[in-house]
């Protein structure tokens, strides 16, 4: 019995995984550069935004990209796809566990399913 809920359960999960290559890991964040001299803008004390990708690796290596500010919506987009797939893996890895319990400890206590 909880082996099928699990199952049923992971089946939700698999139905729900954001299947696509759009994917991304890291952090957008949004910087503002300013010019020490000769721009305008930045004298006036607005500067510039730009968009920066960090992606972190192991051992504390860190990239970073540059992203056109017509493209941080989409990164974003990538991004979220990538938490929710990372979510959902997790969830199944969770579940995962449940079944690989001997069926017996399952049925212990239960009704043993005959199949
Ligand atoms: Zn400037």
């Amino acid at each position: 019995m909880i082996r099928d809920r699990a199952l049923q359960t992971r089946e939700k999960f698999v139905a729900k995984l954001p299947v696509t290559g759009e994917l991304l890991r890291g952090s957008l964040l949004e910087r503002t550069i300013r010019h020490k001299s000769g721009c305008p803008k930045c004298a006036r004390g607005e500067g510039h935004q730009v968009y920066v990708l960090t992606v972190s690796y192991g051992g504390g290596r860190v990239r970073q990209f540059s992203v056109r500010r017509e493209r941080a919506a989409e990164v974003r987009r990538w991004l979220d796809n990538y938490q929710r797939l990372k979510e959902a893996i997790e969830a199944i890895c969770e579940l995962n566990h449940d079944l690989l319990r001997p069926e017996g400890a399952i049925a212990r206590g239960g009704r043993k399913k005959r199949d």
